[in-house]
């Protein structure tokens, strides 16, 4: 994907996350210089499996698996504090050398318990099927302009100051939400007091350091988490996530202008899953669901939910091709498909009677429409040994070219495993 004139690249999850984009940026990073984080928090874990070690990042870039790649947490993403030095933690526990290669952006705002707090307060009222981890709360502080960003540690007495605004604020929610717990003015400045001096040294102004990167021409991959279905803007509001996780989100969230971007790599897995509630149109409610998930072990790297499993849907994909402005496609867990003897693509709805290409605005259309299923034979034989196209049986060239048909988007990469050799780069 990089070349001399596509230095900057980003990685986008095309359909409602938990695509494989860990293994991509994984992929990918070797070859880089920076890797950015643009949004999110850390409810979204990538998953990168290296020989038979298994490595969950949740706010950590994927780069750092790779030693010399710098890391970059960006401004548009809510960090949590202390699972970002648990994680940390866990990577020096693993052998990865982390000292000197993560920098945290001075505008990223900070997640705290009383955002946990609020965050399961919340979703017994409005099920939402967050994963309570404060990150909707956080990003509603940011938007509220009452937000506690990285950059305020600078300043704990005035910040301690804030912290007693917010969380008088945030206890009448909760007492308002029906919640018994309350957070505590105290136990937050203490923790902000311990976690300063080990945080600040990592603090900067990110958008500069990824804007020198671009500038002097290096090699700078911007990461994104979840799907574009997730998007607040243009997912299936409001079962979304409360972040831009669309290219567009790339830019903001990095701290770069949008022309400074040069691809945009689109993740979609050969199938579609989604975790949580809202509409999923071509869900398998059948034996073959279960066995995709099984299969596909579709369950949540952070929270062990199950995924909701179903097929290709072409109109979400294309929908995402649009939204993002995808160059280019990596098809994930082809694997996964391969002992089915036939496998369904929805190429387009029915909506009211009507033939329907374009992914709806709404829910109730959404929930109204119906896949128009295409069949396409199996292959019945094992791709994870794959590592040219040729390699794959011919059936799984055929899927592989109708997808990048219905989709418009030339595919770029097919992954065949979760090991980091299981590849596919075409040319
Ligand atoms: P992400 O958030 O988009 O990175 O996705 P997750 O990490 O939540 O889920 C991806 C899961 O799929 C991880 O367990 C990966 O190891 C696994 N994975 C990625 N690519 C492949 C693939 O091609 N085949 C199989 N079987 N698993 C894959």
């Amino acid at each position: 994907m990089f070349t001399a004139d596509r230095s900057c690249l980003v990685v986008v999850g095309a359909q409602w996350g938990d695509e494989g984009k860990g293994k991509l940026v994984d992929v990918l990073a070797e070859s880089a210089d920076l890797v950015v984080r643009y949004q999110g928090g850390a409810n979204a874990g990538h998953t990168v499996v290296i020989g038979d070690e298994q490595f969950i990042l949740q706010q950590i870039p994927s780069g750092i698996l790779h030693p010399g790649v710098q890391c970059v947490v960006g401004n548009g993403v809510v960090l949590d504090p202390i699972t970002f030095f648990e994680e940390l933690e866990r990577l020096h526990a693993k052998g990865v050398i982390t000292e000197g290669r993560v920098l945290v952006s001075d505008r990223a705002h900070l997640v705290l318990p009383y955002h946990k707090l609020l965050d399961k307060a919340g979703e017994k009222s409005q099920k939402i099927g967050t994963t309570g981890r404060g990150i909707g709360p956080a990003y509603e502080d940011k938007y509220g302009r009452r937000g506690i960003r990285v950059g305020d540690l600078r300043n704990l007495e005035s910040t301690a100051k804030m912290l007693g605004e917010r969380i008088e604020r945030a206890n009448a929610l909760l007492g308002m939400l029906g919640a018994t717990e309350r957070a505590g003015v105290d136990e937050h400045v203490a923790l902000l007091t311990k976690l300063a001096p080990r945080l600040l040294p990592l603090a900067a102004d990110a958008g500069l350091a990824v804007h020198r990167a671009v500038r002097d021409g290096k090699r700078v991959l911007l990461e994104g988490a979840q799907g574009a279905l997730l998007d607040v803007d243009h997912g299936t509001y409001p079962f979304v996530t409360s972040s831009n996780t669309t290219a567009g989100g790339a830019a903001v969230g990095a701290g770069i202008g949008p022309t400074a971007i040069d691809a945009v790599l689109g993740v979609v897995k050969a199938y579609t899953t989604r975790v949580g509630n809202g509409p999923l149109p071509t869900e398998a409610l059948d034996e073959r669901g279960e066995a995709l998930r099984k299969l596909g072990g579709e369950f949540g790297a952070v929270t062990g939910r199950a995924r909701r499993c179903g097929w290709f849907d072409a109109t979400v994909v294309r929908y995402s091709a649009r939204v993002n402005g995808l160059s280019d496609l990596a098809v994930t867990k082809l694997d996964v498909l391969d002992t089915f003897d036939e496998i369904p693509v929805g190429t387009a709805y029915e909506l009211d009677g009507a033939h329907c290409e374009e992914f709806p605005t709404g829910i109730e259309p959404l929930e109204r429409a119906k896949p128009v299923y295409e069949v396409l034979p199996g292959w019945k034989t094992s791709t994870g040994a794959a590592r040219k196209l040729t390699d794959l049986p011919s059936a799984a060239r055929a899927y592989l070219d109708r997808l990048e048909e219905l989709a418009g988007v030339p595919i770029r990469y097919v992954s065949v495993g979760t090991r980091r050799d299981q590849i596919i780069s075409v040319e």
